[in-house]
């Protein structure tokens, strides 16, 4: 199990990227949403859709989760 929160500055695509306790790209913890723990990337994703449809999972921590959009 991993800890996943949602970085609450969304990035220029107005996407909220969604990172594991261990990426090099965790949001200070201010500005990070606590989503939960869970064993895969999708099922966080998931549950940080409930309340943010624009996350998505960050490439490098959780790119099961990523979605792929034409313009990044
Ligand atoms: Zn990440």
């Amino acid at each position: 199990m991993k800890r996943y929160y949602l970085d609450l500055i969304p990035k220029t695509n107005q996407d909220h990227e969604l990172h594991n306790e261990f990426c090099l790209y965790m949001p200070v913890i201010i500005n990070a949403q606590y989503i939960g723990d869970f064993s895969e990337d999708k099922k966080a994703l998931e549950e940080a859709l409930k309340s943010y449809p624009n996350a998505n999972g960050c490439k490098y921590c959780c790119s099961a989760a990523h979605i792929h959009y034409e313009v990044e």
